[in-house]
């Protein structure tokens, strides 16, 4: 295989439970996930009566096109339909951008501590790659417009960030978007959107009819409760939807996260009970780290990073520790922060879990 494939480091998921509880004879109903970022609700009812009904057809082929969800997407996010990509996660969007918009010699600008797959993405073409440094566990837009040069073809920000969970305020991206050379495609990855508050909201959609080189990046795996059916989309001007579409799989998304991505869109109490007990659960969470003397990056999404220790094993460690009290959460020392753990906002008895585990995890260490 080429150079550029070999030096890339496979992405490390959240361990699964299954695996957890055999390697640490555990039983599986007592143990904490808090590793992905997933929805503590899972998939909401209206979503698997949808599934249910779509069952009867899953010897068709799904609707290459995403037909249906694309008219709904069109309608929530006032944008033609045209507009719309589906992709298997975002995670496809996000790949399939980097396809359409780079090719080898080219060249494409993210963050330091930024999501893990921006890397994946751009080292699988053998493209160059440009990591602007953080600045307080953020991106720097300043820096990020600086590192920009004549080859580069694509920008990732994450807004907001994961692992770090920071937020950059909409005028600042606007601000960005307006400096911008107008042949680099910017793809704003809003994965955690629906869990900003309402005064940080602000009009990506709209911005994508000003900037016909914007393309914005959501998901239905982390507020819709979806994770396990892969359905993300992006909402970009037709000139870059159209190249998207060159390189996209045919069917890359199934029927069933098609009607159900449809159901969960439509379904605002879902979404609304979600904040609330993410919001709840952030204070939880932050009350305690507080009360241990853990340093903390302040988060806008549905997790926190925290910093267990001062050494370089400290993640590895206390991650270890709580695994054994069969609490997985997500070490993030490939992203070069071994001293952090990033942990996701469940309910609150999992939350109160966590908190006595971590306790007892760095008692210990
Ligand atoms: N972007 C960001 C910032 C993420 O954190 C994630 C999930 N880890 C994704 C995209 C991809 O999520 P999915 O493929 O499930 O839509």
């Amino acid at each position: 295989g080429p150079d550029y494939v070999r030096a890339i480091a496979p992405y490390q998921a959240g361990k699964p439970i299954s695996e957890v509880a055999r390697e640490f004879g555990l039983d599986e109903a007592n143990i904490v996930k808090l590793a992905s970022n997933e929805n503590p609700f899972g998939v909401p009812d209206s979503a698997k009566d949808a599934m249910a009904a779509a069952a009867a057809e899953l010897g068709r082929y799904p609707d290459a096109n995403g037909f249906e969800l694309k008219a709904a997407l069109s309608k929530r996010y006032d944008v033609p339909a045209d507009w719309i990509t589906l992709g298997n996660g975002s995670n496809d969007i996000l790949e399939l951008a980097a396809k359409a918009f780079v090719q080898r010699s080219e060249g494409i600008v993210y963050a330091q501590y930024s999501f893990a797959v921006y890397a994946l993405a751009t080292q699988g073409l053998g493209a160059r790659h440009i990591v602007v440094p953080a600045k307080d566990y953020g991106h720097d837009l300043d820096a990020m417009l600086a590192a920009i040069d004549g080859e580069t073809k694509l920008v990732f920000i994450a807004n907001p960030n994961n692992p770090t969970g920071t937020f950059i305020p909409g005028p600042q991206i606007e601000a960005f978007l307006k400096k911008v050379p107008a042949n680099v495609v910017v793809v704003l990855d809003e994965a955690y959107n629906e869990y900003l508050k309402p005064e940080d909201q602000y009009d990506s959609a709209a911005w994508v009819k000003q900037y016909p080189n914007l393309l914005v990046s959501r998901t239905f795996s982390k507020a819709y409760g979806l994770a396990g059916l892969r359905v993300g989309f992006s909402i970009a001007q037709p000139k870059l939807t159209d190249l998207m579409n060159r390189v996209r799989q045919p069917f890359n998304v199934n029927s069933l996260a098609q009607a159900a991505a449809i159901a969960a869109l439509n379904d605002a109490a879902f979404l609304e009970k979600g904040a609330r007990n993410n919001a709840a659960g952030y204070e939880q969470f932050v009350e305690a780290f507080e009360q241990m003397n853990l340093e903390y990056v302040p988060s806008y999404g549905n997790f926190v990073l925290v910093k267990v220790g001062e050494d370089p094993q400290a993640g590895a460690r206390v991650n270890l520790a709580l695994l054994k009290q069969g609490v997985i959460v997500r070490p993030v020392g490939n992203y070069g922060l071994p001293e952090w753990l990033r942990i996701s906002i469940g309910l609150p008895q999992e939350n109160a879990v966590l908190i006595a585990a971590l306790q007892k995890a760095l008692g210990e260490a």
